[in-house]
């Protein structure tokens, strides 16, 4: 039964009336419960039936509508078992053949004689032929639904044909598109440009006066999308807001002066102003949630430093989780460095190391009592796990958050009361991503690299110039500086030319002797990465073979020299991490890029990191070719859902919903 209170739109698609509810559990399958629903259900397509094209004029290749006489059609028994349907249109400039294979069924829907549709792409020239065309017969009375206008063309599921779901369309958008709450057009209104109200946006994209008014529709929905998408992130961070008050992480200074005054460098302008919005929060009434942003090399740890030194001043601990132990031992010894003088304890908790046992948990609750100060545990998803606790967390730090998961983040941050919470990340996000998937989140940018930096120059070589890049490593190597050399893949997996990290190991060390080759990846034992890391670091091993596993967070700042082997295999934004790992020095560094035989979209794309050093505008390139998914990794599951907003290309629409959302909210 229907709710008399609800609005009428959100009443189940049966209330349309005269639908049979085998086909409403069809519809649902295609996420359409409500009128709503099916209102947002946008068309994959249109076809514009007053302009079908000429038959005549179509070539191989072609994605095209055409429209016609059925001259003949049947079904042909093939060998195997398999059968073919098939008619031939007449539109009276040409021909065109129609098949379909296994469809037997299809010789019921179509005879010759009846007009109609068909959309698909030229699979031959002659007789020019369209293999599985989407095809539609035309019927008398058909001409405001289905003909000579732009029709819709949906996305379908078993059981629910084009034709049934446009009437029913039809039949919605005549009764409830008006019943729309619209209270967004009040505040768009008086903003610049034309914009349709919700009414004429839902009349436009289903059954469009032509395709122009289509896309105005569908900027107009997508624009609302984003608009109630901001409205949802004020309503729960007003809730949050209202029931929950900070932790008290003001500082005193008492420890923040001698900490800047050793780190050995000043903070960048860009790294100032990224602390003091930090700062700030924490002395707020709110708890913070903050996203430090900024591209490899730009200095981020040092600012997290700061933060830490600020809630240990207040009488806080702090956690840091790091994506990898490799990078977890990385700043556990620089925090170290930088904290032990301070008197303040730094501990690291990771799957394979524990310093924080139970005697030190002890010697913790003691430091408590004595009002000694808190710690600052470092570590990896050791710390999410139920079994670690620490006491009085009033900061947690997220490095490289995006490869963590929003669950690992949820439990790590249900460790402590409320903390003041810091992401940050080095992947730069697509504007666009930003402000959608991270719009929760207040953001800080740095973008200015620290001062002295060498510069970094990127090549894309074929296999063919491998001996003369080696040659160039070893030059290199002799003068005294390191070498990354990065393989997709740690074992060989047989065939292809694929290189893995394990195969190679021999024959560069063979080629690089005398100088001392070591070996990092995934599979290697907690010790055995760290023998290579450290290492590496103390410049023992010259040159480092590794995967991917070194692309983020480590700093090693003699290393000049990133060669990546079958580049093609990799995003441009893992890429551009790895490219990360260099340039750290005050020596010029280089990025060799091999690929093989790769197609010329391949080629392009790693052009592109010839040419670009901008993360942001790396990023957004992978945005584009890879889509939003890909590059953010499986585990953002807190990525919203469009229908009609596109996270790639309208950052306009995303940025006008954010200034409205920010002017009208509350008012
Ligand atoms: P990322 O932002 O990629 O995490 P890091 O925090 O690892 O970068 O910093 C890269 C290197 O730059 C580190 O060796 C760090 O000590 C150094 N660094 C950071 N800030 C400055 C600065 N203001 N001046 C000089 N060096 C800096
Ligand atoms: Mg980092």
């Amino acid at each position: 039964m229907s709710d008399p209170k609800l609005n009428p739109i959100d009443n189940p698609v049966a209330s349309l009336g005269g639908l049979r509810r085998e086909k409403l559990a069809r519809l649902s399958k295609l996420g359409i419960h409500t009128i709503a629903d099916l209102l947002w259900y946008g068309p994959k397509r249109y076809e514009d039936r007053n302009r079908p094209q000429k038959i005549e004029d179509l070539v191989k290749g072609d994605i095209a509508t055409v429209a016609g006489v059925i001259k003949a059609g049947g079904v042909k028994r093939m060998r195997g078992g398999r059968s073919m349907f098939e008619f031939i249109v007449d539109d009276g400039t040409s021909r065109l053949n129609c098949r379909w294979w296994n469809m037997p069924y299809m010789n019921r829907y179509y005879k010759a004689g009846d007009n109609v549709h068909v959309h698909g792409k030229i699979s031959a020239q002659k007789p020019l032929t369209m293999d599985h065309p989407e095809a539609e017969v035309d019927e008398e009375g058909d001409e405001f639904i289905h003909l000579k206008r732009v029709v819709p063309v949906y996305r379908l599921t078993e059981g629910i044909q084009q034709r049934w779901l446009r009437s029913v369309m039809w039949q919605a958008v005549d009764q409830f598109a008006e019943k729309v709450t619209d209270v967004h057009s009040n505040w768009i209104e008086g903003d610049d440009g034309y914009w349709f109200s919700l009414k004429k946006a839902f009349k436009e994209i289903h059954f469009p006066d032509d395709t122009e008014q289509a896309s105005l529709a569908r900027e107009r929905l997508a624009l609302e999308e984003f608009i109630r998408f901001y409205c949802r992130i004020k309503d729960k961070r007003q809730l949050f807001q209202s029931k929950i008050k900070a932790l008290d992480c003001s500082g005193d200074d008492s420890l923040m002066k001698p900490f800047l005054s050793n780190i050995g460098f000043d903070l960048t302008g860009a790294q100032q102003r990224a602390w003091f919005d930090i700062s700030r929060d924490m002395k707020g009434s709110f708890p913070m949630r903050r996203l430090l942003q900024g591209d490899v090399g730009s200095g981020k740890t040092v600012v997290a430093a700061c933060a830490a030194v600020q809630a240990v001043e207040s009488g806080f601990s702090v956690v840091l989780l790091a994506p990898t132990e490799i990078l977890a031992e990385q700043h556990y010894r620089v925090f170290k460095k930088w904290f032990e003088p301070l008197g303040i304890n730094v501990h690291l908790h990771t799957g394979s190391k524990k310093t924080l046992d139970s005697i030190d948990r002890q010697q913790c609750e003691l430091d408590v009592i004595e009002r000694a100060l808190p710690p600052v545990v470092v570590g990896t998803h050791a710390l999410v796990e139920d079994k670690f606790s620490l006491n009085n967390l009033g900061l947690a730090i997220i490095d490289e958050q995006h490869k963590f998961g929003v669950e690992q983040r949820k439990k790590l941050v249900r460790k402590g009361h409320y903390p003041h919470v810091l992401v940050m990340t080095a992947t730069p996000i697509p504007r666009t991503l930003g402000l959608t998937v991270y719009g929760d989140l207040d953001c800080s940018i740095i973008d200015e690299l620290p001062p002295g930096r060498g510069r970094v120059r990127t090549f894309v070589r074929s296999p063919d110039s491998l001996p003369k890049v080696w040659e160039f490593i070893r030059g290199k190597v002799t003068e005294g500086r390191q070498a990354y050399i990065v393989y997709p893949r740690v074992d060989d997996q047989g065939g292809g030319s694929i290189k893995a990290v394990n195969q190679e190991f021999e024959s560069v060390k063979e080629n690089l002797a005398p100088h001392s080759v070591g070996l990092i990846h995934g599979k290697l034992k907690p010790s055995e990465k760290e023998e290579a890391i450290s290492g590496f670091l103390s410049g023992e091993i010259k040159v480092l073979l590794s995967t991917s596993v070194i692309e983020v967070g480590v700093d090693i700042p003699n290393s000049t020299i990133m060669l990546i082997e079958n580049a093609d295999r990799f995003g441009l934004a893992q890429l551009h991490q790895l490219r990360g790992r260099i340039g750290r020095g005050s020596f010029e560094s280089y990025c060799i890029l091999i690929a093989g035989d790769i197609s010329e979209e391949g080629r392009r794309r790693l052009n592109v990191m010839e040419k670009c050093r901008d993360g942001f505008m790396l990023a957004e390139e992978d945005l584009r070719q890879r889509g939003p998914g890909e590059l953010l990794g499986k585990t953002q599951s807190g990525m919203p859902n469009f229908n009609f907003g596109d996270l790639v290309e309208d950052w306009i629409l995303i940025q006008k919903a954010r200034s409205l959302v920010d002017r009208n909210y509350n008012i």
